[in-house]
């Protein structure tokens, strides 16, 4: 679940927070005022001074009803009936210690405090890495994933594998601001609950929308994840 879907999810759940829960998950069992906090691919459980960090992975949700014949890896149940169940989910709890040295809303692509500046610095500071791997970084640009990855390099019409200190600062700028632009799509997309086919050039894509080129699929990068790109527009 990139940041955009994340987002989205939140904003379905949030009428948890505030509520007196208790939550129940491996390990886990506490009571006390819940708030949740979006952040990147994260969703962070807030009760008292400590924090539950949810990673949904690609295939992790959560909902307000409980799903049949399926085990939930934490439940939230709020005091006034309120309910919501977390399935294929990862769990890590953290001090408020750990969680001021984790949380830094200005690295999160979806987030209000997000700085466009220092998220320039970020990136300069890696002259070596290529773009493909600098637009999953997470230290970086926190919340985009894969799709985010193809999608803003095939609208900057730059090339995955180039590195940092072969792009212009102008260019840099623009990925940058297509980051940020085409997430808002992404997140609308979920939101609306209209899928996010329409908003997509190149992921999962056989020919380019732009020039009619056959589209490559390889998996490139350090992580070695797969990645689409027009060989003709992205240089
Ligand atoms: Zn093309």
């Amino acid at each position: 679940m990139e940041g955009p879907s994340l987002l989205a999810l939140y904003h379905r759940i949030k009428k948890i927070n505030g509520k007196t829960c208790t939550i129940e998950g491996v390990g886990i069992k506490r009571k006390g005022q819940v708030d949740l906090v979006p952040y990147g691919k994260r969703l962070i459980i807030r009760e008292g001074s400590s924090y539950i960090k949810v990673f949904f992975g690609m295939s992790g949700t959560a909902v307000t009803r409980k799903l049949r014949n399926r085990e939930p890896s934490l439940t939230i149940n709020a005091e006034d009936g309120m309910r919501l169940f977390f399935y294929k989910c990862s769990l890590r709890v953290l001090s408020a210690e750990e969680f001021q040295l984790y949380y830094r809303p200005e690295t999160d692509i979806m987030d209000s405090l997000w700085d466009p500046s220092s998220a320039k610095e970020r990136i300069l500071a890696l002259p070596s890495d290529c773009i493909a791997d600098i637009l999953l970084n997470q230290d970086v640009f926190c919340g985009s994933g894969n799709i985010v990855k193809n999608e803003v390099l095939w609208r900057t019409m730059v090339h995955p594998l180039r590195r940092i200190e072969d792009i212009s600062v102008e260019k840099i700028n623009e990925i940058i601001e297509e980051t940020i632009k085409f997430s808002y799509l992404f997140y609308k997309a979920r939101v609306n609950g209209s899928g996010i086919r329409s908003t997509l050039g190149v992921y999962r894509r056989r020919t380019c929308p732009s020039c009619g080129s056959d589209i490559r699929k390889e998996n490139l990068g350090s992580g070695k994840r797969v990645t689409y790109w027009c060989p003709s527009c992205q240089k």
